[in-house]
């Protein structure tokens, strides 16, 4: 069976109701919650604003790093949830459908409008956004980038290949890295994000 996004969109969404009294959302074995795309944008970029151009690359390397170790636990959570159990697993007959199981639970988080394009087990994974809430928020505020501004999909889409060919959890984690070769923030139609397997345990 083919992996069902919509039904994992509308399952997000009912359960997404459910709110403690602090707001946080007990979903997927995980705690959400909503979060202004304004405020993370704003803080990612002027991080890398403030950390200067002599240090631009441990700036972006940081920000990836944080969003693929995120990514890494949090769907460790997810994908040994009752709400996976019940809703997503059925629907998984390989390895790789796992991915796309992940993705669709990404977008049904709001985290974009992820589309699996590529993926070679065990090697590479090529996921791609049209509509990216990172690139939108660096153009809204800076203008054109030079380089992909989409840490956290990127990291995301590492931590994704982790999980799956990277080993046993924690192990696994920077098994694979991201890279962001298309990147609406700097003029290019959509953003493409290429995990491969890690040859060194830093992104640059
Ligand atoms: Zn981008």
């Amino acid at each position: 069976m083919a992996i069902d996004g919509n039904k994992i969109i509308h399952a997000v969404m009912e359960g997404s109701k459910i709110r403690e009294s602090k707001g946080i959302i007990p979903l997927f074995g995980v705690y959400l919650s909503l979060f202004s795309v304004d405020y993370y944008n704003r803080l990612n970029f002027e991080f890398e604003n403030e950390m200067g151009e002599a240090r631009d690359l441990e700036a972006k390397s940081l920000l990836i790093r944080a969003a693929q170790e995120c990514g890494y636990a949090t769907f460790q959570g997810i994908r040994n949830s009752w709400e996976w159990d019940q809703i997503v697993a059925p629907m998984i007959e390989t390895k790789e459908d796992q991915i796309l199981g992940f993705t669709a639970v990404a977008v049904a988080f709001g985290w974009g409008d992820l589309e699996v394009k590529d993926l070679i087990p065990g090697k590479k994974l090529v996921i791609r956004a049209g509509d990216s809430y990172e690139a939108t928020g660096y153009m809204t505020r800076y203008g054109a980038a030079k380089s992909g501004k989409c840490y956290m999909l990127r990291g995301v889409t590492g931590a994704f290949m982790d999980l799956i060919y990277g080993g046993d959890y924690p192990d696994g984690l920077y098994a694979f890295s991201a890279e962001e070769p298309r990147c609406r923030a700097k003029g290019d139609p959509h953003c493409e994000f290429i995990a491969s397997k890690s040859s060194r345990s830093t992104i640059s």
